[in-house]
């Protein structure tokens, strides 16, 4: 296997990275260096400036005016965005519903919602988990009653993750209560600015409040907005999630943080010698830099077998699983290359201040960041779950 870059694809390389260049703002690249928050306005610049340069529907078919990149394409663009320092692509538009709807939404749902998540006319959030049902989805209860050409929306969805931005969200919703829990469950597009629509911030350990309680009482749904036919959602979630933990191996975040934990490394003393040379923790380094790469291998071999037939299954687990891991590991390695800079909470470091840090400019984000993270082996299905996945269907697939 030739693991170099062919021509075609250092050109693309060349490309992207030019794009970083010339049209990532300074001003937000800088706030991602020093992992401050990410205001409304500044993930609407970067998905206009991703959209107007070609660089946004990555995966989309061109029918749908997408880009239709490959996987290694994809895999350059994360390289060279994180490496870069750009912010994060919101997904729940782009690489969540875009792809239901691309599979199962009628002809009318693709036209009138695909081109208003390329030019960011919504912004979508997430209505899956609620409380009593979350690895359990299947529990949900949401109740959605059909009454003439609306349904009738009620119940409660949580950890809806930038729900305060948010004008419309997808909603797992209970249309059947009388069948097999999967049985029962429809796929509806709400419009978030309804009558009976409440949004409920909720306050993180890391001080933010990037997720939300979304309250329904009496929401009227117009029937056009169910996707694919009623009683059938299970299935639209589930292909869904296999999108959402392929994203999730963070192949781009896990390298330029790696990168980041090393500059710590080399600037801060141990014993009088730069940390990056105490043998503990260059083991530590060197074991998580193998994994990376063994799982980037592992991330571009499933991503382009998905390319060719459809959403990946049991392979987005282990890569949940794995990438999960490896962030949550280099985020304990910037923990403890900063040291005592850690300990402190420096909300202001994350908020944005005037004020001199109280140590090296990366320090300030560490702390944040390494509790922010706790939530990615717990989101998008938690990785005891998806350990139960992995086991179930190889164990399965050997008897
Ligand atoms: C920061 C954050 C953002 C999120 N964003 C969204 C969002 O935008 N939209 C959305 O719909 N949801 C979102 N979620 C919800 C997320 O999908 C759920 O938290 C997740 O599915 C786990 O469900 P739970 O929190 O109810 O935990 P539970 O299901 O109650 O699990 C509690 C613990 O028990 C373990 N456990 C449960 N069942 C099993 C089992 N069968 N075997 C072994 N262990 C088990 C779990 O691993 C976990 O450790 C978000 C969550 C977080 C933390």
């Amino acid at each position: 296997m030739d693991l170099n870059y062919n021509a075609e694809e250092r050109a693309f390389q060349d490309k992207v990275r030019s794009f970083m260049k010339e049209k990532l703002p300074k001003a937000l690249s800088e706030k991602v260096r020093l992992g401050g928050e990410l205001t409304k306005a500044d993930m609407e610049q970067w998905h206009a400036l991703l959209n107007d340069n070609g660089m946004l529907a990555q995966n989309w078919p061109k029918e749908f005016g997408g880009a239709e990149w490959n996987a290694v394409q994809r895999h350059i663009y994360e390289e060279e965005a994180a490496l870069a320092n750009a912010p994060r692509i919101v997904p729940f538009g782009l690489s969540m519903l875009a792809p239901v709807l691309q599979n199962f939404g009628s002809q009318e749902q693709c036209d009138h919602w695909l081109p208003r998540i390329l030019d960011g006319s919504d912004w979508w959030c997430q209505g899956y988990s609620e409380p009593g049902a979350g690895s359990d989805l299947a529990s949900l209860k949401t109740r959605a009653v059909r009454e003439g050409d609306h349904y009738i929306v009620n119940g409660q969805k949580t950890w809806t993750t930038l729900g305060q931005h948010a004008n419309m969200i997808f909603c797992l919703v209970r249309t059947d209560p009388d069948v097999k829990q999967q049985l029962g469950i429809s796929f509806l597009l709400i419009d978030m600015n309804t009558l009976g629509i409440e949004v409920r911030p909720i306050i993180l350990l890391d001080g933010t409040a990037e997720v939300n309680e979304v309250w329904f009482t009496d929401v009227k749904v117009p029937v056009e907005n169910l996707v694919g036919e009623e009683n059938k959602g299970w299935t639209y979630a589930k292909y869904l999630l296999t999108h959402e933990r392929t994203n999730i191996a963070g192949v781009g975040s896990s390298n330029a943080g790696l990168e980041a934990v090393k500059r710590m490394a080399k600037a801060e003393m141990s014993g009088g010698r730069p940390l990056i040379e105490n043998p503990h923790f260059a083991a530590r380094i060197a074991q998580v830099e193998i994994d990376l790469m063994a799982m980037a291998l592992s991330n571009l071999r499933i991503v382009s077998q998905a390319a060719k037939g459809g959403a990946p299954g049991l392979e987005a687990s282990m890569l949940k699983v794995k990438g999960t891991i490896i962030r949550q590991e280099i985020n304990d390695l910037a923990r403890r290359a900063v040291g005592t800079y850690a300990l402190p909470f420096a909300s202001e470091a994350v908020e944005g201040t005037n004020e001199a840090p109280f140590g090296p400019d990366y320090a300030g984000p560490v702390a944040a960041d390494y509790f922010n993270n706790r939530k990615l082996s717990i989101f998008g299905g938690s990785n005891e779950v998806q350990r139960e996945i992995i086991a179930k269907t190889t164990l399965g697939a050997m008897r």
